[in-house]
């Protein structure tokens, strides 16, 4: 994976070439960054930096067979460590999935790796097994680059046998570069985390992420932009939501708040019966879109139209409603679809969930329709 492939992040791009060009490269770093950043991208791109033959200034070559073997995550000097199922769980078994996914996508989360691995309902952990595999793997000499890389992503899944990599972490074998990636630095055990340097990752822009959905299939500038503004700077998000872009959330959430304040309570039903078969993920989407445009009604309401992010459609849609209503009903409203949300991943009843909601939002909305 070469610099160039994640979208932005020219700061920390520059500021991990600046360290490998430096000579003293830490020997433990901790690629920190929210859920969707580019943490594990980047710790990928800055092994094959570090591996390239040819770098230039801004990148890796991308084409010389270091280059090559690392973008395919086939050199012998690259080891990953990563959360999998079971006391004795080994990531040298799941090897071939992971290269898999992480050709599709470098910004998943723990669950979408385990829902790969059609495990997604057992709790995923780093074993003690895997962890002494780690030091067996990197007492080995490197190959054929001067580092030997471990990617150890997601190290807050450690738990207490994390303490078994103390020794190697603090005096690793010569040449031994440790990268782990993580979310949360809270979740790491603290002997480890006091042993890293953190690198920081921010979340991406909107600007970013509409970039790299316009490259990746989105089918224009306002879907890239919309998309992107319902990510909230998660990558992983916006990359899902481009995969469902058949599940149209603006159509349904205009046509659930126009059937609430029309009271057309029969209509209500068929559409939360509808709705509820697009499956809890979806409407989990479908809800937090909900909130992010009803947060539009209210910036309007609040006179700051100029922060507004959607556009076409919606933004008359969102302009069009914060006139129709009062800044408590919406909030009533956001807060009425955490709520539901909350239920949702739950397991409540979708479709009761659904109806609930939009028999609760006819009531907020009466009032303004009396007016
Ligand atoms: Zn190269």
């Amino acid at each position: 994976m070469r610099f160039e492939e994640i979208p932005g992040l020219f700061d920390v791009k520059q500021r991990l070439i600046n360290n490998a060009k430096s000579g003293r490269i830490p020997h433990a770093q901790l690629f920190l960054g929210p859920e969707g950043s580019a943490n594990l991208a980047l710790a990928r791109a800055y092994a094959q930096y570090l591996a390239c033959e040819q770098k230039t200034e801004a990148d890796s070559c991308g084409i010389c067979p270091a280059c090559h073997k690392m973008r395919k995550m086939i050199h012998p000097d690259l080891h990953f460590s990563y959360p999998t199922v079971g006391e004795k769980g080994l990531s040298t078994e799941f090897l071939g999935e992971w290269r898999e996914i992480q050709e599709k996508n470098p910004y998943l989360n723990v669950f979408d790796w385990l829902q790969f691995l059609d495990q997604e309902n057992k709790q995923g952990n780093i074993s003690v097994a895997e962890c002494r595999d780690i030091i067996r793997k990197l007492s080995l000499k490197s190959f054929e680059s001067e580092f030997k890389f471990l990617i150890l992503w997601m190290p807050e899944y450690l738990g207490k046998y994390g303490n078994t990599l103390l020794k190697i972490i603090e005096e690793p074998p010569a040449n031994t570069l440790f990268l782990l990636v993580a979310h949360d630095q809270d979740d790491i055990i603290s002997t480890i985390l006091s042993r890293t340097q953190i690198v920081k990752i921010p979340r991406f822009s909107d600007e970013e992420i509409a970039e790299h959905l316009l490259q990746h299939g989105a089918s224009s500038q306002d879907h890239a932009a919309s998309l992107a503004f319902l990510s909230e700077g998660n990558m992983n998000k916006a990359l899902h939501l481009l995969s469902q872009q058949d599940t149209p959330f603006f159509a349904h959430f205009r046509m659930l708040l126009q059937m609430s304040y029309a009271r057309k309570i029969p209509e209500m039903m068929k559409w939360s019966e509808e709705a509820a078969k697009f499956g809890r993920e979806n409407l989990k989407h479908l809800l937090e879109y909900g909130i992010n445009v009803l947060r539009e009604c209210v910036l309007y309401q609040s006179g700051a139209g100029e922060l507004v992010k959607v556009r076409g459609d919606e933004q008359e849609f969102a302009m069009k409603f914060s006139q129709l209503t009062t800044t408590n009903q919406l909030s009533e409203m956001i807060a009425l679809l955490n709520d539901s949300g909350y239920y949702i991943e739950r397991n409540g009843n979708p479709k009761i969930v659904l109806f609930n909601l939009s028999l609760r939002f006819k009531n907020i909305l009466s009032s303004s329709r009396a007016k």
